[in-house]
């Protein structure tokens, strides 16, 4: 399996996260997947858990970017309360996210870590960018047919990473 669809890290919860983690490998800025990585894919608004995450990374000056593919009437309704910039309707695995946060917060790729639940889009998106890549694990199940499938072409690939690479592995498993 190509390595390219490989994270960097692989964590058990984005909440697992912290801004000491971010800072030793010189991440500045966060782009973070909304949909099984910051809430369950049907839940409108962020949770207290992660209202309280972002303003963590935000009170220790990590720029926090949202990035979805979803619609932008999802992502706005998502972000505003957070009061975060966002991109949505992004087309990840495509590298727009990483340019617009480059531009956005006045840095360079390699300063930016694209944070989801999702090897082929979120992986794919940071590995495009230049970005750091951080892989965490799905909230839940609760997913249309198309990524139940994608999940299923996912799982040799982080079952292979978690295997090897325990030591870039943070949680549970
Ligand atoms: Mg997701």
């Amino acid at each position: 399996m190509s390595k390219r669809l490989q994270p960097d890290f692989y964590f058990d919860s984005v909440f697992s996260i912290s801004p000491s983690f971010l800072f030793d490998h010189g991440i500045k800025a966060v782009i973070l997947d909304i949909d099984n990585t910051l809430v369950p894919a049907n839940e409108k608004l962020p949770s207290e858990q992660a209202r309280l995450w972002v303003s963590e990374l935000k009170s220790n000056k990590i720029a926090v970017m949202i990035a979805s593919n979803n619609t932008k009437k999802r992502v706005s309704v998502f972000a505003d309360p957070l009061d975060i910039p966002y991109v949505s309707e992004c087309l990840k695995p495509s590298k727009k996210p990483v340019i617009t946060a480059c531009t956005l917060f006045g840095l360079k790729p390699s300063e930016i870590a694209v944070i989801g639940d999702q090897v082929f889009t979120d992986i794919g998106s940071a590995r495009n960018g230049g970005a750091l890549a951080i892989l965490t694990k799905p909230i839940n199940n609760t997913e249309n047919p198309f990524v139940k499938l994608k999940r299923a072409a996912e799982r040799p690939i982080v079952k292979d990473f978690i295997k090897n690479n325990k030591d870039k592995c943070f949680g549970k498993e």
